[in-house]
């Protein structure tokens, strides 16, 4: 619910394809509604008003075919299933997240009438600031799995076990389950405890993700604010699952085995996959989606990847020295924004959109980089912690407050420097 003290008498509740919406029903003030279409409006028996309470009840099935390839966006196999659950609960209001964004198509005319839509609210980095309903204390979910602080209750019913995890704090709506008979290696870093939980026959990198573990803790600790989470759990995830190498979801981050945990290290050009992946998802712990949630626009994975991005850099340089690694993956970075920038249309790194991911990562930490050798390290890091202070979730920070921080603790000789590397082209 938004923060308006306006009640609402109506709702819009969208499903995804694999929620089974024969089984969805809300209750409000002692009454049940059926939900039965993908995209339904309730009109509300009563008005609701902030902080008042009704439930969803639905199921969700999820399937995948063995026949013509097996591309599951899930991995459900014998020990290591792996599903993002969140991103399958149903959505209550606005989805700016699912509006066109082909500027030819939101114009054109179809079946006769003309959708003429004006331009989309996250193509512009100047919108008015916007809270989805999405947001919540994420306080109430039961399944078969080991993630999250607080087990606040198990019990069996039949022949399947249930758990109920808690948060225990305010984190963005994103929460995944894996399940699978792992084995366990426990350390700890300033009474933080890590735990990487591995299929028990892929334990070979395991001792130098504990090592990288504990140093990207050091640098975010000591350079960024204290660490959000009562632990950081690494688990590793089938090579079923689509869509990520490794992924940071609040406290837990999943990786998959075929190139973090059975991956051999020596091969290749011995980039240093661990740092590449674990290094820069822990840094995610500190940036977006974690500790910052961009506001949905322009810009907002600069927020997430760039941040991302910087921090590995300055992991490089604190394992091997700088004139080693990091530059040799600046270098590679360099390369890859350069072949990819031909095929989509240029812009700035404050504007940058998910479409193109050479410019928010690559062409990202070539920048912060360079704001790094112009301000001092040091500096620029200080200037990060402040932006965290005062953007942390549940604030939705958005580039123009990162731009406006960073002006505000650099020299004014340097602004034209900093102007260039993130408005300009
Ligand atoms: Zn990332």
């Amino acid at each position: 619910m938004q923060s308006s003290k306006t009640p609402v008498s109506g709702i819009l509740i969208q499903f995804n394809e694999e929620l089974n919406t024969a089984y969805a029903v809300l209750h409000i003030s002692n009454q049940r509604i059926k939900l039965n279409q993908k995209t339904t409006e309730v009109l509300l028996p009563r008005p609701m008003f902030p902080g008042d309470t009704a439930k969803l009840e639905f199921r969700l099935h999820y399937k995948w075919y063995p026949v013509n390839g097996h591309h599951p966006f899930n991995a459900m196999v014998a020990n290591g299933s792996f599903m993002r659950i969140s991103r399958y609960y149903p959505v209550i209001g606005y989805q700016s997240s699912t509006e066109i964004t082909d500027s030819f198509v939101r114009k054109k005319a179809w079946h006769g009438s003309c959708y003429n839509l004006a331009r989309t609210r996250s193509s512009c980095y100047q919108s008015n600031r916007f809270h989805t309903a999405g947001y919540d204390h994420f306080n109430n979910i039961r399944s078969n799995s080991y993630w999250y602080r607080l087990l606040v209750r198990r019990w069996k019913a039949g022949n399947r076990s249930f758990y109920r995890y808690q948060s225990g704090q305010l984190i963005p709506f994103r929460f995944a389950i894996a399940s699978a008979r792992y084995a366990v290696q426990k350390s700890a870093y300033k009474n933080i405890p890590v735990y990487v939980y591995y299929h028990p026959s892929h334990g070979e990198n395991v001792a130098q993700l504990m090592k990288n573990a504990r140093l990207t803790l050091d640098y975010c600790i000591k350079n960024f604010g204290q660490y959000p989470f009562p632990s950081l759990t690494f688990a590793e995830v089938s090579s079923f699952t689509r869509g990520f190498n490794a992924t940071a979801y609040p406290s837990v981050i999943f990786m998959a085995e075929r190139l973090a945990f059975h991956a051999n290290l020596k091969a290749g050009r011995q980039q240093d996959v661990i740092n590449e992946l674990a290094g820069h998802e822990t840094a995610h712990l500190w940036w977006g989606n974690n500790q910052v949630a961009p506001d949905e626009r322009e810009g907002a994975v600069m927020l997430t990847e760039t941040l991302a991005m910087y921090t590995e850099m300055m992991l490089y340089k604190k394992l091997y020295g700088e004139k080693k690694k990091m530059r040799e993956r600046l270098k590679m970075h360099q390369q890859i924004y350069e072949s990819e920038k031909g095929y989509s249309s240029e812009m700035p790194l404050y504007k940058v959109n998910e479409s193109s991911p050479h410019i928010a990562y690559s062409k990202g930490a070539i920048v912060m980089v360079q704001l790094c050798d112009l301000v001092g390290e040091d500096k620029l890091n200080a200037i990060l912690r402040l932006f965290l202070q005062k953007y942390r979730y549940p604030h939705r920070a958005t580039t123009i407050d990162f731009l406006q921080i960073l002006y505000q603790y650099t020299h004014p000789d340097q602004h034209r420097a900093i102007k260039a590397m993130f408005t300009g082209i």
